[in-house]
């Protein structure tokens, strides 16, 4: 007798179902999708005990006919593909027709359908997979699906659920994440009775932000809108104010379907590296629209994961687009959080409270309604499938592109007064080139990005300086300052750490970098895997200004970037080489990207230190440099290198004015 079986219908399917439904969070995750692929513009979901003992998705989508009720709970029932060839140009969340048999053959299921326009609904009922009743019923157009004693049939599975209480943060995860990817879809959200919260389905993904993760979160964020390469990407990401502990925040999108992307994961990472500390994460909800041929969603049992035809295409599709977001969205932080609605400087709600505060209750701002761009759509793949490709066309990749909009920075609340107001009444001063060569040669090879001012506007260095006195400094180590009616705290350090780095950056461009000449050589030593850094990277290295013989592992530096002070050269230069040597963990990294994050590392052993004296002529050169170059406003490791404090806000702090 052989020892192989066929197994039958129902054991075969509880199989599946172990696939496809392993938690409430898994049933209701497949709910939803149905209901989207349905054409619902309204969906609620509610669920009780964490969604073991009651999951509702009700929507108003195109319904089902009666006869197709107990059709949809069979085991590759789906109206969705027909033959193999469909499975390249997947456009519906689903796509298996296993969902709802492998959900009904695990729990106690009601379907109530009625399709748009029929007079009649229908009612289907089945326990473990086994149909109980198929009645004509009563029941408004579109679906409710009810699954209630999950695994009720499967112990050993029940036993695995976790607290109700972990079983909803899990459903609350996959709910967020659906809300998100259909700001165009009003989601109701219950749990135990409670309203969480209702999206307003009207399109604008911002307004989603605020309805699902609050008001917090809503404000400190960018949006992003790039294509390149033929993928777009848009969305929203969040301001390096925002930095999370965790990963949980970073939400992407393929098409508008939910995934977990480790190259859309990597990208983001390394394009906040500059701008959140290592070990934080940033808040994003992206969308990357991509042609579906060329990205197969069909890898995974939960089709949580995808695979791109060409990884490092979406790579830097999600790089780009978010360095040119950061780059040129972000304000200057503040030390406090400034109300809607209202004019810069009148009212402020503290964030940090860095002075002792009074009652703020009144300030509270009334509007619960943040007005936002109404045009922010998401990219959304319609219904009807449609998608235009057409304005995808290919462009050259990694050049940046035209500076983002910010609708929040466009906003009077958000545009934090800085340099770029031109109404500074001061007398101005012209600040000297600090680079001998400050005229942007644009040809050379790919070292040329974003090192122009993406809006074709002025060189920072030809800016003009607003009148400013500096105050003193604190602790050695920040630089107080006063401009108008605003008063500026400044990490000096940091400062000085990102005017280097985006000096140094910048000469990568230059056809005749400056330099400075060393009387003596200044040595340094290398090890093996660093004096192969050394040759990998020497153009680089040399266009930074760096000139040097190699004597085994001994290199004498004859010349030096003239940003770098002479004592500080040595230190400089190894901790450049080291890092360029050390490439764990950048495996994605181009080669420009490694030798910028290699530049931070120098950069930051060439600034000038805290808690040590420099002279007045050094810390004035710095404060020009900050209030000249708006793009500084964090160090390249992240941490903001400046604060802002108005008149107002101090005016207020000591109650002369209300
Ligand atoms: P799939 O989504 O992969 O097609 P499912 O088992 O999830 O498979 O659903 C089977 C079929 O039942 C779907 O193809 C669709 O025709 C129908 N269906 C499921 N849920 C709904 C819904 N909420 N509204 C309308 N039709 C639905
Ligand atoms: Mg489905």
């Amino acid at each position: 007798m052989g020892k192989i079986n066929v197994l039958g219908f129902d054991v075969a399917n509880l199989i599946a179902a172990g696939e496809v439904v392993d938690r409430p969070s898994s049933v209701v995750k497949e709910l939803l999708e149905n209901a989207i692929d349905a054409g619902a513009t309204k969906i609620t979901v509610e669920i009780k005990n964490g969604g073991s003992s009651f999951i509702r998705i009700s929507d108003d989508g195109c319904g089902m006919e009666h006869e197709d009720l107990p059709t949809a709970i069979l085991r590759h029932a789906t109206s969705k593909i027909k033959n193999a060839d469909d499975l390249n140009e997947i456009m519906t969340l689903g796509f298996r027709g296993e969902a709802l048999a492998a959900i009904s053959s695990v729990s106690k299921v009601r379907i109530m359908s009625r399709q748009r326009g029929s007079e009649m609904g229908s009612l289907l009922e089945a326990h473990g997979g086994e149909i109980q009743s198929h009645i004509k019923s009563g029941c408004t157009e579109g679906t409710t699906v009810i699954v209630e004693d999950i695994f009720y049939n499967v112990p050993a599975r029940k036993k695995f659920l976790k607290s109700d209480r972990a079983e909803t943060s899990a459903v609350s995860a996959v709910v967020e994440k659906v809300a998100l990817s259909r700001p165009d879809i009003s989601f109701r959200y219950i749990t135990d009775g409670g309203l969480k919260y209702l999206t307003q389905g009207d399109g604008n993904l911002q307004n989603a932000v605020y309805a699902v993760l609050g008001r917090d979160v809503a404000k400190k964020t960018v949006k992003v809108m790039r294509q390149d390469g033929g993928i777009k990407v848009q969305g929203y990401i969040s301001t390096p104010e925002y930095a999370s502990a965790y990963r949980t925040q970073e939400n992407f999108y393929i098409n508008s379907r939910f995934v977990k992307s480790k190259t859309a994961q990597a990208a983001i990472e390394q394009a906040y590296a500059s701008y959140i500390p290592s070990g934080k994460f940033p808040f994003c909800v992206l969308n990357i629209i991509i042609d579906p041929s060329s990205v197969d969603v069909n890898v995974h049992p939960a089709k949580l994961e995808v695979k791109f035809s060409n990884e490092k295409l979406v790579f830097d599709a999600v790089y780009y687009a978010v360095r040119t977001a950061l780059d040129g969205g972000i304000q200057r932080p503040t030390l406090y959080d400034e109300p809607d609605n209202i004019v810069s400087g009148k009212g402020k709600e503290l964030l940090q409270a860095p002075f002792p505060v009074t009652d703020r209750s009144e300030k509270t701002p009334k509007a619960e309604k943040i007005v936002f761009d109404t045009n922010s759509n998401f990219g959304i793949l319609r219904q009807d499938n449609t998608i235009n490709y057409s304005d995808l066309q290919p462009q050259k990749s990694n050049a940046p592109v035209s500076r983002p909009s910010n609708d929040y920075a466009d906003e009077e609340a958000f545009s934090l007064s800085f340099p770029k107001k031109q109404e500074q009444k001061a007398e101005p001063i012209r600040v000297e080139n600090h680079n001998e060569n400050p005229k942007i040669l644009g040809d050379v090879s790919d070292f040329d990005e974003k090192t122009d001012e993406k809006d074709g506007t002025t060189s920072p260095n030809d800016k003009i300086v607003p009148d400013y006195k500096i105050i003193g400094e604190a602790f050695n180590s920040y630089v107080i300052l006063e401009m108008g009616d605003l008063m500026y705290l400044i990490d000096k350090h940091a400062a000085h750490e990102r005017i280097i780095f985006e000096d140094l950056k910048k000469k990568l461009s230059l056809k005749a970098p400056s330099s400075q000449v060393l009387m003596l050589p200044v040595v340094a030593h290398l090890n093996n895997e660093e004096l192969i850094a050394l040759h990998q990277y020497g153009d680089e290295i040399k266009k930074t200004g760096f000139s040097y013989d190699i004597d085994e592992k001994a290199v004498y530096l004859h010349e030096i970037p003239s940003e770098i002070e002479v004592s500080g050269a040595q230190d400089a230069f190894s901790a450049l080489v080291s890092r360029l040597a050390a490439k764990e963990g950048y495996g994605e990294l181009t080669r420009y990207e490694h030798f910028e994050k290699a530049l931070y590392q120098a950069s930051c052993k060439a600034a000038i230190k805290a808690g040590r004296v420099y002279d007045h002529a050094h810390i004035k050169w710095i404060c020009d440099r900050v209030l000249t170059l708006d793009n500084i406003k964090y160090c390249p490791h992240g941490r903001p290198i400046a604060f802002e404090i108005t008149k107002h806000f101090l005016e207020k702090q000591f109650e002369r004015i209300k």
